[in-house]
């Protein structure tokens, strides 16, 4: 009796099953934590994320494992910042994985940065001056602002990619729109006291951020994008910093902060460590918690005076 009724649930299940096709979930990969993320609330169910970079990793630095390499031969669409910031791992990832879809000029290929207004565009690329980006500054991510319209070209990318889906696509973009032009609204209007805050950054990784909430970038302490700095160059820094002062000194959670620690102990600075991306911080869970803890930071920093 018992058997008989386990028998006649199985069948049922089974035609359920038949009945209805599996829909199997539009596999993404992220390059950088801040786009997987943004593919998680634009895409909910319908996605199967995967990030290629934690937020702890240099994203202009990747070893490109073989592990990745399946990753990609698999995925439906690869979302990454563009604007050269990959450009020494992206490019093989993409030619060894044998996967036509996600190369350079298809669907399932989005560089985020096409979508933003780039700063730090050079007039001449000289690439004796370091690791110049032809593209401009590729760390879009930071300007909440950017979030907005990366977020709407990517609904859109989503929706050609997996078209049988394209109205919930539409449904959960302008779900994700609200809710981020709410949440920038608090942001801006937070911030305010940051307006005209002089600044020094470890790296020139923040230039968007500056941008969108008006503090001001004083001094850099790399002496070439991607290049450590000696104290040498730091001493010429701290030159700078005594006719043009500083509040604070900004570093990213994947950088080595010895630099940010000398110059904070030698100007007499609070330094910060920056979340950077999702991830980065424990408050940073998501990209929600990334402004609002990239903001809390600052604001601590720049009433420490
Ligand atoms: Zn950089």
């Amino acid at each position: 009796m018992m058997n008989r009724k386990v028998h006649l649930c199985l069948a049922a299940a089974l035609l359920t099953l038949c009945a209805v096709p599996v829909q199997a979930a539009l596999r993404v990969v992220a390059c950088e934590p801040e786009w997987g993320a943004l593919a998680q609330e634009l895409g909910g169910s319908l996605v199967d994320v995967s990030v290629a970079t934690t937020a702890l990793q240099d994203p202009h630095q990747i070893q490109a494992r073989p592990g990745l390499i399946a990753r990609m031969r698999n995925a439906d669409l690869v979302v990454c910042t563009g604007a050269e910031l990959e450009a020494g791992w992206l490019p093989i990832l993409l030619q060894q994985s044998g996967n036509r879809r996600i190369q350079p000029g298809q669907p399932g290929n989005f560089a985020a940065a096409d979508f933003v207004n780039k700063l730090d565009v050079p007039v001449n690329v000289d690439r004796s001056q370091g690791d110049v980006h032809a593209a401009g500054n590729p760390h879009i991510q930071l300007d909440a602002r950017n979030i907005a319209k990366v977020g709407a070209a990517l609904t859109a990318r989503l929706q050609q990619v997996d078209q049988s889906q394209a109205s919930v696509y539409a449904q959960r973009g302008a779900d994700f729109a609200r809710r981020w032009e709410e949440a920038l609204r608090g942001w801006t209007a937070q911030a305010a006291p940051l307006k005209g805050v002089a600044v020094a950054s470890q790296h020139n990784g923040f230039v968007y951020l500056y941008h969108w909430l008006g503090l001001k970038e004083v001094a850099v302490l790399e002496p070439k994008p991607g290049v450590e700095p000696t104290v040498s160059h730091l001493q010429t820094v701290l030159t700078t910093l005594k006719a043009t002062p500083a509040v604070m000194v900004l570093y990213g959670a994947y950088q080595d902060s010895r630099p940010s620690e000398w110059l904070s102990r030698n100007a007499a600075l609070p330094m910060v460590k920056m979340p950077f991306t999702v991830g980065g911080s424990e408050a940073a869970a998501d990209l929600f918690g990334l402004f609002d803890d990239t903001i809390a930071r600052l604001l601590a920093a720049a009433t420490k005076r």
